[in-house]
């Protein structure tokens, strides 16, 4: 089963508690205005691999605590995101974030969804609203609301360090993090 990617990095810091693999998927149709991932939208974009390369790749980088998710919209792509979520969960011991442009109250409504909710460990949920912009404990917008999901985090692991910019696998620079503008 493949699953849609916009670009990868094998390490980042500010997506997430510690150091995580950072994953965008591509496909994304909630139409935010003002989004700040306008490229991540189209669902021809990105590339397909095959879940379980990616989560070769994954297994394959030495020190991170975890994966995170983003996009585009992970939600949009449910079979594959819940394969992937569930390679990870039975087979090591890395935590899961995700961020998801749905709100967990449209999300426990899709049987899919939530089969992949029970392998994540923190979720950050909601449309970005540019007028509600702030950057807070890994949220971009005031209305989107942090779920824990199981006991491996609180809001004490979340506090947001920073921006970063880094070289993703293509070579290309990539800034990552939510920005503050
Ligand atoms: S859900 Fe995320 S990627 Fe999709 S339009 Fe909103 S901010 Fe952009």
């Amino acid at each position: 089963m493949k699953l849609r990617i916009h670009n990868f990095i094998e390490k980042t810091s500010v997506n997430g508690p510690g150091i995580r693999f950072g994953l965008w998927v591509q496909g994304c149709n909630l139409k935010c205005p003002y989004c700040f991932n306008p490229q991540t939208h189209s669902f021809d974009g990105g590339k397909l691999y095959e879940v379980e390369d990616i989560f070769n790749k994954i297994l394959a980088v030495n020190g991170i605590e975890g994966i995170s998710i983003s996009g585009g919209e992970p939600f949009l792509q449910p079979k594959p995101l819940l394969e992937l979520v569930r390679l990870i969960k039975e087979n090591t011991n890395l935590t899961i974030l995700i961020f998801t442009g749905f709100y967990l109250s449209e999300l426990v409504k899709r049987s899919l969804a939530n089969k992949i909710l029970t392998f994540v460990d923190v979720l950050i949920a909601g449309r970005y609203i540019k007028e509600k912009q702030i950057n807070d404990y890994l949220r971009s917008s005031d209305n989107q609301q942090i779920h824990f999901l199981s006991d491996r985090y609180t809001m004490q692991n979340l506090k947001q360090k920073s921006t970063e910019i880094i070289i993703d696998e293509k070579g290309n620079l990539v800034m990552s993090g939510i920005l503050k503008i």
